[in-house]
């Protein structure tokens, strides 16, 4: 195999829209710059799709839909499997894509692949798994028969923070259910779709099935507006942020169409009285530092029992402090940049106003200086509740440290919010962990564990965090839909 390079892995990129098994230019010849974080460089450009190319990737979508819905569930699958192979072998490649126009540090890469392409490994066994039902009407007339069959042509829009993981949690149950579908991936971490639409072509995906647009944020909402009312589409699964989910499910709302959401988070991470507490700080660092805190899933609030709160804050001030800020591709890096300077400047406006608003920084605290967007691992202690950070995703490595006295104080404050997507608790009391698992008002608990997602396990939020599972048994079901035969005998 050949050595990966930086310049060999973006040599190999196709660099235009995927539409009907083929590589394209936009049509009006638009291109989109990938930037590299670290820098704020340009890496590349790739095409930056019109209207006309939209339409063009759904009408390829729409027409590879009856032959696809037909194929056998095994082939399907069988795919599923090749491409799940092929990943794991060009994992470093997909790693070092990542790592540049994404910026998290390699060994964090290369997490996402394994995990990214668990999804695959695991839609490859569920395609087979598909069942409906029979059944005797309770007047004893009729048979009741239930179909599974596929929803029909996706719209899918990821967002940048894991540029693979996010693709094949939607792409590996459509496959598997018999989906065509279009995947818009983020304007900032394109490269990492178009590699994975050119290794599924290469495993022979029949043409239409997968198609690929990639837009730059100014036309972003111009191209999928049109398409998510097309009255064609039938499934419109969308990861990204609440506000754009509002806006997303308005406009599905004209044609009723089927609709997940995986939304932001404000995740909040209860370490009570009698937690292990050097476990709760290992957790508190899988939960907050993961991807630079950039994760949906990312601890946003700690709060931690009065009595051990200083101790808490203190271990893991000493455990950030520790970690190294540089650019992913060096060896030795724990902590990559952010996305871009507006997320940057976002994280320091919410710590400069927590500051403001009475906190204390334990450790961090600021911005660092020069090339790229990078911001100190941060610690902060004594955060009031007024502090913005308290409502709004920090997305980024900052662990704000309240305190409680009871349990129904931490549950209380941890529901506090409109989100609902993670919590996390640490105790050893199995009744305590078990009762506030149930009280938590949150669509997934980790309980003495840092970190809940498993493409064998149902992921998904509840309030203003979405609408869907993504992964396990329901991931499937999000793309099939239940028929009702009644059958006279
Ligand atoms: P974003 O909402 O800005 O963008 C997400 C995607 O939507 C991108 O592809 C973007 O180009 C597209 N988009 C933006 N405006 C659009 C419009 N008007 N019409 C159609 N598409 C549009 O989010 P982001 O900054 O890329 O990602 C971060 C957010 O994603 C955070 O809020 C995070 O919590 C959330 N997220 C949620 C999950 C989850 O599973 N719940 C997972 C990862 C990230």
């Amino acid at each position: 195999m050949t050595a990966v390079t930086q310049q060999s892995v973006l040599d190999s990129v196709p660099k235009g829209l995927f539409i009907a098994g083929e590589w394209r230019d936009s049509s009006d010849g638009s291109t989109l710059a990938v930037d590299d974080p670290a820098t704020g460089e340009i890496l590349t450009h790739v095409a930056d799709a019109t209207v006309e190319d939209g339409r063009a990737a759904l009408d390829a979508a729409v027409a590879a839909q009856p032959a696809w819905a037909r194929t056998a569930p095994r082939d399907r699958g069988e795919l599923l499997r090749a491409a799940y192979e092929q990943i794991v072998e060009r994992a470093d490649e997909f790693a070092m894509l990542m790592t540049l126009e994404m910026g998290k540090p390699l060994a964090e890469s290369r997490a996402e692949v394994a995990y990214g392409a668990e999804f695959f490994r695991w839609f490859s066994e569920e395609a087979v798994r598909v069942h409906g039902r029979y059944g005797v009407a309770p007047n004893g007339a009729t048979r009741l028969l239930t179909m599974k069959q596929p929803v029909g042509p996706t719209l899918m829009i990821t967002p940048w923070n894991f540029p693979l993981a996010m693709g094949t949690r939607k792409i590996g149950p459509a496959i598997a259910a018999g989906c065509t579908m279009v995947v818009k991936p983020a304007g900032q971490t394109p490269l990492t779709m178009l590699a994975l639409a050119d290794l599924l072509d290469g495993l022979g995906l029949p043409k239409g099935v997968l198609n690929v647009v990639t837009t730059a944020h100014g036309r972003t909402g111009a191209v999928m507006e049109p398409m998510i009312r097309d009255p064609r589409l039938r499934k419109l699964t969308f990861t990204g942020s609440t506000p754009v989910g509002q806006k997303l499910i308005e406009q599905a709302a004209e044609g009723i169409l089927r609709v997940s959401m995986e939304l932001g988070g404000n995740a909040p991470f209860l370490v009570f009285d009698d937690a292990d507490l050097e476990r709760a700080v290992d957790g508190a660092m899988l939960a907050k530092m993961r991807n630079m805190g950039e994760a949906c899933t990312a601890a946003n609030r700690f709060y931690v029992h009065e009595s051990i709160a200083t101790e808490f804050s203190e271990r893991l001030a000493q455990r950030m402090g520790a970690l190294r800020l540089g650019r992913g591709t060096e060896d030795g890096v724990d902590v990559g940049p952010l996305v871009d300077e507006k997320s940057r400047d976002k994280v320091k406006a919410l710590v400069d106003d927590a500051v403001a608003k009475g906190a204390r920084v334990v450790v961090g605290g600021n911005a660092r200086d020069g090339a790229g967007w990078f911001f100190e691992p941060t610690v902060l202690a004594d955060v009031p509740v007024e502090a913005d950070l308290s409502e709004e995703e920090i997305f980024g490595p900052v662990a704000p440290v309240t305190t409680f006295r009871t349990d129904e104080e931490a549950v209380r404050l941890a529901n506090h919010t409109r989100f609902g997507l993670v919590a996390y608790l640490f105790t050893k009391d199995l009744t305590r962990a078990i009762s506030t698992a149930e009280a938590l008002e949150y669509g997934m608990v980790g309980v003495n564990q840092g970190i809940v997602s498993n493409p064998a396990a149902p992921f998904g939020g509840v309030k203003s965090s979405g609408v869907g599972r993504e992964g396990g048994f329901e991931g499937i079901e999000e793309y099939l839909e239940t028929k009702y035969v009644g059958l006279a005998l």
